[in-house]
């Protein structure tokens, strides 16, 4: 049976694009006869709030969207996450990183040709990995906050792919990455990892998402690959923009399914545009 979810973080009201994204999910799942999931990916809490989570609810429903079972709300298995953050500590595939912002720039601006990872952001050049272990048990025990990196180059899994819909096997570079966090100074888990735990957890089967996010699918299926999880298929879709042709973003207050609400446009005819533009 196909399965597929659609995921936000409630860190804003839903937009067209969200829209689009959690209508794809939910036509393939209705088409098919499958399950259609919603979760929402809660875990940053300095940008997520409550009120945007419930919102975001009451927007599908209003465009007519139902999903199957309760909604998963990541924030309530933050245990699950530390789980899995340990497992990978107790193979040695990753490791604490008290570095700040500032102290890995300065590192990086040193480095004579830092390499960049598929988000533009330069890799992180490895700093903490070269610390002993006893100077991570003593700054630890000292109170130090810390991120926890994968070690990419243990880490690693030559050979890796997954089934992109429409294009068939794309061969992974999660490489590219680096040593990525998968938990951050502040906040207990990361995307990458959350939504990868989630999705095996969940037992989708076709991930449907915007296709800014397919580079992430390659660190995704490496972390399948390392807890032995399901990869899924994926279909990722292109992303809507307005007239201009820029891409439509949160900050675009007037996208909001809110606002062309509050405007009087209706659900029927938000659905007629993505039909439109697939
Ligand atoms: N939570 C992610 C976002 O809002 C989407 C995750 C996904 O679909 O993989 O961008």
């Amino acid at each position: 049976m196909i399965i597929t979810r659609f995921a936000p973080s409630p860190t804003g009201y839903l937009h067209l694009g969200h829209a689009f994204s959690a209508f794809n999910a939910w036509k393939r799942a209705r088409e098919a006869g499958g399950r259609f999931l919603l979760r929402l990916e809660d875990i940053d809490p300095g940008r997520c709030r409550p009120d945007y989570a419930a919102a975001i609810q009451e927007d599908l429903a209003w465009l007519g969207l139902d999903w199957d079972g309760p909604v998963r709300v990541q924030s309530e298995h933050l245990g699950d996450y530390q789980g899995v953050l340990d497992g990978l500590a107790e193979r040695g595939l990753v490791y604490p990183c008290f570095c700040t912002r500032a102290d890995i720039a300065r590192e990086v601006a040193a480095s004579a040709a830092a390499p960049h990872g598929p988000d533009g952001a330069p890799q992180y050049p490895g700093t903490c990995r070269r610390l002993s272990v006893t100077e991570r048990a003593e700054r630890i025990a000292a109170g130090e906050r810390f991120a926890v990196r994968l070690d990419m180059a243990a880490a690693f899994r030559p050979g890796l792919y997954f089934e992109e819909e429409g294009e068939g096997r794309i061969t992974c570079h999660p490489e590219r990455f680096g040593d990525v966090v998968l938990a951050r100074k502040d906040a207990p888990a990361s995307y990458h990892l959350c939504v990868t735990h989630d999705d095996a957890m969940q037992g989708v089967t076709l991930v449907t998402r915007g296709v800014d996010l397919k580079p992430a699918t390659d660190l995704h299926r490496l972390l399948q690959a390392l807890m032995g999880w399901s990869t899924p298929v994926y279909a990722h879709h292109r992303l809507l923009t307005d007239p201009e042709g820029k891409r439509l973003a949160k900050r675009d207050k007037a996208a909001t399914l809110r606002s062309l609400r509050a405007e009087g446009v209706s659900a029927r005819a938000v659905i007629e545009r993505f039909g439109q533009s697939q």
